[in-house]
């Protein structure tokens, strides 16, 4: 019998959709029967004390955690974090119920061995209860307690060979799409960037340093799986610089019906017969796309890399061969000034893993420095940037200044100079403005 009567949280096991309910209660009740036969090592009624402390939260309308101080491992600022209920007589088993974050493989692909292997070590060091995966993309491993976090950080690291992922003021876990390994519109091996940079970068996450969290994503084409420019600090978006590959043959299949478009991912529906001027020329959103004659045209210069007749024409269309990627920083979720974007940084620059991506470090690294220099506490690096201006940004990473960095407002023709960065410098302007003023 349960340990707590719950009739507000079955209420959420009532809808269509699973419940995250009824997972908590199918553990409870594994670890009430001992299915596996474990010698748990935190109480084996954890999961019934947290429908216990939930069922209190909905009662009550507040919350029953709280933050009481940090924890985590030795020599490690980040990775674990602490949460603490405030009726541990009551729930005994969530008294301590900290998180702890593993970072997840480049692309999250998994050996079934390693899946079993964490479960196994959070069955008996935690609660049992994952979320796979975090907003940032690490496994979430929910609820255990002080005493256990030094044995599952030596498990972790020496027998899964494993890391806790960034928590605090650090570098968070870099998350990458599948890239090369699956898709064929990568324009570059975002898996291995990912990975090079978790390497390069294990000082910064795992010991804070920064004014607040810091998170790169790695996107391999425009279509943007991890979402990178709308969830990252410094996103990584594949992008080419020639011109997208057409095949006119395939094209003329498309318009004859031979080929699904969008790849067939709408079979099943019956979308009409194909009409190209419809759903692809009208709606490229810089009208750089016409077919007259039974021939497709694309005025590259135009193109912004949308990538939509690419993705409904797959076979007809194909990213360019001079491929990179751009930069884009700023990104963030709505904690002070509400949700934003990123901002064009650097609009092209070469992948290089020859030369270990230093042309890469240096722009992440020109970032930081100003960052950690100018932030304030608490300030995400795209908030310092609109304080600041973008122009303070992008001397910081020392990347050339370019029109494409220009987002607001493009009508308007003024460009402000330092004086030392016009030739002839101070005098030149000083003869300038004084011209200018005596007119
Ligand atoms: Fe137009 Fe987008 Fe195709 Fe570029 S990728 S040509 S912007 S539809």
């Amino acid at each position: 019998m349960a340990k707590h009567k719950t009739p507000l949280l079955d209420q959420l096991e009532s809808g269509p959709w699973p419940s995250f309910v009824s997972d908590i209660k199918q553990e409870a009740e594994s670890r009430a029967k001992n299915e596996k036969g474990l010698d748990y090592q935190i109480p084996a009624d954890c999961p019934e004390d947290l429908l216990g402390v939930l069922e209190l939260s909905y009662n009550d309308g507040e919350t029953h955690w709280k933050h009481g101080g940090i924890v985590g491992v030795f020599g490690y600022g980040g990775g674990v974090i602490g949460r603490y209920c405030d009726q541990p007589e009551q729930f005994p088993g969530v008294a301590h119920f900290h998180t702890i974050r593993v970072a997840q493989p480049s692309g999250k692909f998994y050996t079934t061995k390693f899946l079993r292997d964490v479960c196994d070590l959070w069955d008996l060091r935690g609660s049992g209860l994952t979320n796979m995966h975090g907003a940032t993309g690490d496994i979430v491993l929910l609820g255990t307690q002080t005493p256990q976090l030094e044995e599952i950080f030596f498990e972790l690291t020496h027998n899964l060979n494993n890391d806790l992922g960034g928590s605090g003021s650090n570098l968070r876990t870099p998350a990458a799409c599948m890239g090369m390994s699956r898709c064929e519109y990568a324009c570059y091996d975002s898996q291995e960037l990912c990975y090079n940079l978790t390497q390069e970068y294990q000082d910064e996450l795992h010991r804070p340093a920064f004014p607040y969290k810091f998170k790169f994503k790695f996107d391999a084409c425009p279509n943007g799986c991890v979402a990178a420019i709308a969830r990252s600090d410094l996103s990584f978006l594949g992008t080419w610089r020639d011109n997208i590959r057409v095949d006119q043959e395939a094209v003329a299949a498309y318009v004859g019906g031979e080929i699904a478009p969008n790849a067939g991912a709408h079979a099943g529906r019956d979308w009409g017969k194909f009409d190209i001027v419809k759903e692809v020329v009208d709606l490229c959103p810089s009208n750089a796309i016409s077919y007259e004659g039974g021939k497709l045209s694309i005025n590259d210069k135009e193109c912004v890399r949308c990538m939509h007749c690419i993705n409904t024409m797959p076979r007809a269309l194909r990213i360019g061969e001079d491929t990179g990627c751009s930069i884009l920083c700023g990104a963030k979720a709505p904690i002070l000034d509400g949700p934003q974007m990123g901002s064009l940084l650097v609009p092209f620059i070469e992948v290089n893993k020859d030369d270990d991506y230093q042309a890469i470090k240096d722009v992440i690294e020109g970032v930081w420095d100003w960052w950690m220099e100018e932030g304030k506490n608490r300030e995400r690096v795209g908030e310092t940037m609109k304080r600041l201006g973008f122009g303070a940004l992008v001397r910081a990473a020392g990347v050339p200044i370019d029109a494409r960095q220009v987002q607001e407002p493009r009508h308007n023709p003024y460009i402000f100079w330092k004086a030392e960065e016009v030739e002839g410098g101070w005098e030149r302007s000083i003869d300038d403005f004084r011209k200018r003023h005596q007119r």
